[in-house]
């Protein structure tokens, strides 16, 4: 749900927009905490692209292939052309990308499984993570170092050569999405955009102001409605049912808060329906930016300006109760606002951890966020 008060220029009266909703008899258990197929801990170097000089201008890349240059899943980590002098891939990479090398045991991280998932990378000094993509094996172990990182990936992070890292990897090969898999979507599948329900479409009431600032986007906040737990429907009944939710949303947003406009940028209704919150989100999303928003109150404000901010219909304060088609809905979503964004990866925050204490937003649908992030990031490399 949203933190109405501070977090909007109009707004300070404190609502609850739904009063919450406590039937759960059949919510099934399905929290789960995807486990760590691999975590290191150690000092790091870097590698890669035209400028290093310690792979030889052959040298391949273990995870990667010279036809992967033309994959679209793959051709973003490469540079469009081969640098003078060279013939491998390592020195092919683009040195700004996210990417990395460890020494993966092959029979728990398969090299297919590598290839499409992203490992989580974090400063040990900082606490700061990123996510980076497997492209090799190494370094060696005479190096007496974990992990080989892109300059990008070093630069973001802070890190100097030798400092240390923790490289973590979560889901399993059920979970993270083949590209065969991916068929299995109900949204959109191959590289069609989903479908965004835009306010015109669901029947919104104008804004109560012509423009709302925009911003890059940096990255994406998940939140839960608190209302009723609904089956999902079907068709035009899904769509009605899904407009109802974004006109009560923003009229209580607009009349008892007296923001603007609804708070959030998008809401994914229990049939897995994406429909734009506040006006002018999806076009501004389509350009990889942010609207001003009212969704969660951040320590500098900044969130609002620069992160989306996205409703999941329903309440998972007791259990985890977002549908598949919901999930399926959410993964495709981010992983296209990333794409828009044009970067590989945005961070993805349950609202809970954008300011600690206030909220327990999106209830206990946050064990999942780990799952997601990963989910996400693997469509988003399948998107190209
Ligand atoms: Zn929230």
């Amino acid at each position: 749900m949203l933190t109405p008060g501070t977090d909007n220029t109009t707004g300070n009266s404190v609502v609850t927009p739904f009063p919450g909703n406590t039937d759960h008899a059949d919510a099934p258990g399905q929290n789960t905490v995807t486990p760590a197929v691999f975590q290191v801990q150690g000092s790091m170097s870097t590698f890669g692209g035209p400028m290093d000089t310690g792979m030889s201008p052959s040298e391949g890349l273990a995870l990667f292939d010279p036809q992967d240059l033309t994959d679209p899943r793959f051709e973003g980590l490469f540079l469009s052309d081969q640098p003078p002098d060279t013939t491998g891939l390592g020195r092919r990479l683009n040195p700004d990308k996210f990417y990395l090398a460890c020494r993966w045991d092959y029979t728990v991280t398969s090299r297919s499984f590598l290839r499409n998932v992203l490992a989580f990378v974090q400063s040990v000094s900082t606490g700061q993570v990123e996510q980076a993509s497997p492209v090799d094996w190494g370094p060696n172990t005479d190096t007496g170092r974990v992990a080989d990182l892109s300059p990008g990936l070093a630069a973001a992070l802070g890190l100097n050569t030798d400092d240390d890292v923790i490289i973590t990897i979560t889901g399993t090969s059920e979970s993270f999405i083949t590209p065969a898999a991916a068929s299995t979507f109900n949204g959109p599948s191959g590289n069609s955009e989903p479908t965004v329900i835009t306010t015109d479409q669901w029947g919104a009431a104008p804004a109560s102001v012509s423009y709302f600032a925009q911003n890059p986007a940096a990255g994406i906040v998940i939140h839960n409605t608190q209302s009723a737990n609904r089956d999902p429907l079907t068709g035009d009944a899904e769509m009605q049912a899904a407009a109802q939710l974004a006109q009560s949303i923003q009229n209580t947003h607009m009349v008892e808060n007296h923001w603007a406009d609804t708070g959030q940028h998008f809401t994914i209704s229990r049939g897995g329906l994406i429909l734009e919150g506040r006006h002018g989100s999806y076009e501004a999303a389509r350009a990889g930016r942010v609207v001003q928003a009212s969704h969660a109150i951040s320590s500098d404000g900044s969130v609002n300006l620069t992160w989306f901010g996205i409703e999941m219909e329903g309440d998972n304060r007791q259990s985890d109760q977002v549908t598949a088609m919901q999930y399926t809905a959410l993964v495709e979503l981010c992983a296209w606002l990333m794409k828009w964004r044009g970067v590989q990866v945005l961070p993805i925050k349950g609202h809970q951890d954008i300011l600690a204490g206030h909220t327990d937003c999106p209830g206990l649908f946050e064990q999942r966020i780990p799952a997601l992030i990963n989910d996400a990031g693997a469509r988003r490399v399948q998107l190209g």
